[in-house]
């Protein structure tokens, strides 16, 4: 028997329904208005009442109207076709609708139920399986989707039967398996998962040992981000940071993509329906929707929906991962969520945390950090979820909650300047600020070592160095005036800018210069470091300053030609002879 209520209480989207019966966190719920059932999710359980968030405009809801509870959780259904789709917080597909919002009381299916899907089984009849193991593979795509023994089942399980080969939908049973009581149960393509407790279903969940690839310098060379790791890019508005994430999901080395976006514009998520799905894999050539779920926020849904969407979207990650592939998950931007947690918190009247976030704010946002990772599943096989959130600190305050708790919980912090977004020095990324605790792994390390060349993380550590000295020359020259500091100090402030110009700095728009593979940015490190090795004798500042402006410009257009095109290496040949004529 599922408990019913009546509600008793309405404060914006925050309902108090006095309960007939028990009832559970996070249990879902409909509220009826007329003709309209409102869902809505139990944030609070205090005695015969339950505070819950509705996902819903409540206006018109009045005190007295009936609430029927549902036994469940907000759950996720999993199956082939959540790639190329498009939801919101709560799984409804936003691709089929007519025009982009839905109506109040509205829920569409999320996945398709009369498409065809060519379906290979893995398993064998008799074989001994338990959740998350493979029964057989549909390609979504080009992708190899498994079908698996559902998350949510407990124990060993017998194959009994499977279908053979063949096209089918989704509601198809592809196996029968029996439990150990001799039970039957069949099995679909789809299976459903509470979307805030994480899907388990691997052996391990061992520390991140590679790096994964985003083709943007100040990730990869300077502080990269490991595959199935977590970073963070906090930023005032405007510097950038949307920008960059749709740099890393367009050119991460991922298998899926799935991109939570909490809008910060209302247009934003617009852009987002019209221009990614334009938007070419430069891995495969073809559409990166191809392997991309995109989950927004519409403007007409309240905030509930931002904290549904970040636990949708990390299930789909989990349940790719459980399938051997790579996924990587971006969510701009988490503060969106964090203010829905906010918002909720204080019309319940709870006793507020720091800047009126509830007390738990770490602690949530740690929990679901912790939910990425590389995993090593029961076949042996691996699977990874990486995790990069944007945080839009108020008036680009570092100290304000949601940035210190996410930097309590990711290993990689990519701060983005004003200063820097202002010069326009893009991607805006502070690199003396930012960090990536990836470096200090001895596994990583040792990864760089192999793939980068011995010695990697000193030569990056170094750069850095470089530029902090660079850095500070810079103030003491600022203060002191050209004429005021020794030589030494323009020389040390112009190999920073060197640094910065061709390493850090990256025209995000330039269908070469945006995406840099490995083997080019080790070069260029390297090229740029013994340049900053010379010692150089110039006349005055002013010479120095005309010398490092022209070799900057020819390095930037090395960066802007294909690597190891006769153009670039027309541009090496350059600085050779510029580097011989002055004497080094
Ligand atoms: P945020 O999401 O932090 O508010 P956006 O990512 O929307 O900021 O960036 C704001 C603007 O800054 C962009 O519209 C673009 O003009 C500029 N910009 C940001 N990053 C880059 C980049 N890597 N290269 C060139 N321009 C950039
Ligand atoms: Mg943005």
């Amino acid at each position: 028997m599922k408990s019913t209520g009546k509600v008793i209480g309405i404060v914006s989207n925050l309902v108090t329904v006095q309960i007939d019966g028990p009832v559970a966190e996070n249990e879902l719920c409909y509220i009826t208005l007329g003709d309209t059932r409102m869902l809505a999710e139990v944030i609070k359980v205090n005695g015969d009442k339950a505070s819950v968030q509705v996902f819903e405009s409540t206006r018109g809801l009045r005190n007295g109207d009936p609430v029927e509870f549902e036994g469940r959780m907000l759950e996720a259904s999993l199956g082939p076709g959540l790639l190329s789709s498009v939801y919101d917080g709560l799984q409804n597909d936003l691709t089929t609708m007519e025009g982009v919002f839905l109506k109040r009381g509205e829920y569409t299916d999320p996945l398709h139920h009369e498409k065809l899907w060519d379906y290979t089984p893995l398993a064998s009849v008799g074989d001994k399986v338990i959740a998350a193991d493979w029964l057989g593979e549909v390609k979504e795509g080009w992708l190899p989707h498994k079908i698996m023994v559902p998350f949510s089942f407990k124990g060993e399980y017998t194959v009994k039967s499977l279908a053979p080969a063949g096209s089918y939908n989704i509601d198809t049973t592809i196996a029968v398996l029996t439990d150990e009581n001799g039970e039957d149960v069949p099995v679909t393509m789809v299976q459903k998962w509470p979307v805030k407790i994480a899907i388990k279903g691997y052996k391990e969940k061992p520390r991140p040992s590679k790096i994964m690839r985003t083709g943007v310098r100040v990730f990869d060379t300077f502080n990269p981000i490991a595959e199935g790791g977590t970073g963070f890019i906090p930023g005032p508005f405007g510097c950038g940071k949307t920008v960059l994430q749709h740099a890393i999901a367009k050119q991460g080395e991922a298998d899926v993509i799935v991109m939570a976006a909490c809008g910060e514009r209302a247009n934003e998520v617009v852009e987002i329906f019209t221009e990614f799905p334009e938007l070419i894999d430069p891995y495969t050539g073809r559409k990166l929707m191809e392997r991309t779920t995109i989950i927004c926020n519409t403007s007409n849904m309240p905030v509930a929906a931002r904290e549904a969407s970040v636990y949708t979207a990390m299930t789909i990650c989990e349940y790719y991962r459980a399938m051997g592939l790579r996924c990587l998950l971006l969510a701009d931007s988490t503060s969106r969520w964090a203010q829905a947690l906010r918002e909720m918190s204080n019309r319940m009247e709870e006793l507020p945390g720091a800047d009126a976030f509830p007390v738990d704010l770490s602690a949530i946002i740690s929990n679901f950090y912790s939910r990425a990772g590389m995993v090593i599943l029961n076949n042996g096989k691996t699977g990874a979820v990486t995790f990069i959130g944007t945080v839009s600190p108020a008036g680009g305050n570092l100290k304000e909650p949601v940035t210190e708790s996410t930097k309590k919980a990711a290993r990689c912090f990519y701060a983005l300047e004003q200063n820097r977004a202002d010069q326009k020095r893009y991607p805006a990324v502070n690199p003396i600020d930012s960090y990536s605790k990836y470096l200090e792994y001895p596994e990583i390390r040792e990864y760089l070592d192999e793939n980068m060349g011995q010695g990697w993380v000193d030569k990056v550590a170094e750069a850095k160095n470089l530029v902090r000295r660079g850095k500070e020359a810079n103030d003491q020259i600022n203060i002191l005036g050209d004429d005021g500091v020794p030589m030494s100090y323009h020389e040390r402030f112009w190999k920073s800018e060197l640094i910065d110009f061709i390493l850090l700095q990256q025209d995000g728009f330039d269908p070469i210069d945006c995406n840099a593979p490995m083997d080019r940015q080790k070069y260029m490190l390297e090229l740029v470091l013994d340049i900053c090795h010379r010692e150089f004798h110039f006349e005055g500042y002013e010479q120095c300053r005309e010398y490092f402006k022209d070799m900057i410009n020819i390095l930037r257009q090395m960066n802007y030609n294909e690597f190891h095109s006769e153009k670039f290496e027309q541009y090496r040949e350059e600085l050779n002879q510029f580097l011989e004529k002055h004497g080094n």
